[in-house]
């Protein structure tokens, strides 16, 4: 069992980690790699105090490396849900798990929101869990919304559990279609039938990793400590809102590690 969890690789995610290990908490961060934080395409970084030029690229691997070096624990792969055990909250990492006795969810954010018919057949067809979810549709046709490096990867898992996989990783117009449950995929104008929709981006909304999770406008809600409506749960950087910004999200996880570290010593 870890003292603190942290979910997301990015700047606030490595800040907080960095933080927290520093003030003798065992933590571990689990996080898709870092190609998908927001910045890693980004050429040159001219506004982060310090380190002028620097590339999305280097800036992150700097970060993880320091992370690394302090003795964190750094879990890849993709937490698919959080959830609430009394004393400790559980993290599933495809088919691992994890726990640790506080969270701070450092997810990031996906600029492009949800998709039309996301959020109504969420549970009725509509699934950001092949690992959970894959086996419901062996001998099914599925279409995968694949966003994220790893779409292939999870494209071949469900083929492998008997799934028909339609794959789709353009960038466009989609729409999710059906009356009681999600029945196609509409691609620019174009319908795909399809038994279940799997939706992999690289930022999860943070009510679908953790059930109960106030939201704010498509934010994570908290104050100015990073407290979330959940005891024991923190955010910090994109996933909490605008700015959009590295100095703010580095700045948030190290505040939120700084909350989790004070909830851990009063006792949890
Ligand atoms: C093209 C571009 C250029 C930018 N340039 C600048 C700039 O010059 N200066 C500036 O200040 N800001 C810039 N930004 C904004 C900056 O990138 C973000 O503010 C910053 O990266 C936010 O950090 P974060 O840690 O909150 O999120 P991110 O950096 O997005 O990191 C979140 C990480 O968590 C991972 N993750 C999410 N959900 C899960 C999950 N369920 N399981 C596992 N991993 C998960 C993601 O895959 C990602 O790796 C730019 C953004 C873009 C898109």
């Amino acid at each position: 069992m870890w003292d603190i969890l942290i979910i997301g690789g990015g700047p606030a995610g490595y800040s907080a980690a960095m933080t927290a290990a520093r003030r003798k908490k065992s933590v571990a961060l689990v996080s898709l790699p870092i190609e998908e934080s927001a910045i890693y395409p980004s050429h040159r970084v001219e506004n982060y105090p310090g380190l002028p030029g620097i590339s999305g690229r280097e800036l992150l691997e700097r970060m993880r490396e320091q992370t690394r070096s302090l003795g964190v624990e750094l879990i890849e792969g993709r937490a698919t849900a959080a959830m609430d055990m009394g004393k400790s909250f559980g993290v599933a990492i495809g088919s691992d798990f994890t726990e640790g006795k506080a969270l701070i969810l450092c997810t990031g954010t996906d600029r492009a929101g949800p998709i039309a018919g996301e959020r109504e057949f969420l549970g009725r067809g509509v699934s950001y869990c092949v690992t959970c979810d894959g086996m419901f549709y062996r001998g099914k046709t599925v279409a995968v919304l694949g966003f994220t490096k790893d779409a292939e990867t999870e494209a071949q898992l469900l083929r492998d559990m008997g799934c028909t996989v339609k794959l789709f990783t353009k960038k466009g117009s989609y729409a999710i279609t059906g009356e009681s449950r999600a029945e196609g995929v509409s691609f620019n104008g174009e319908t795909t039938g399809c038994d279940g929709v799997f939706i992999l981006r690289a930022s999860s909304a943070g009510d679908s990793l953790l059930g109960g999770l106030a939201m704010s406008e498509g934010h994570i809600a908290v104050d100015r400590q990073q407290c979330t409506n959940l005891r024991g749960v923190f955010a910090a950087g994109d996933c909490t809102g605008e700015p959009y910004q590295l100095a703010k999200a580095a700045g948030e996880g190290n505040v939120a590690a700084l909350s989790a570290c004070r909830y851990l010593e009063e006792g949890a």
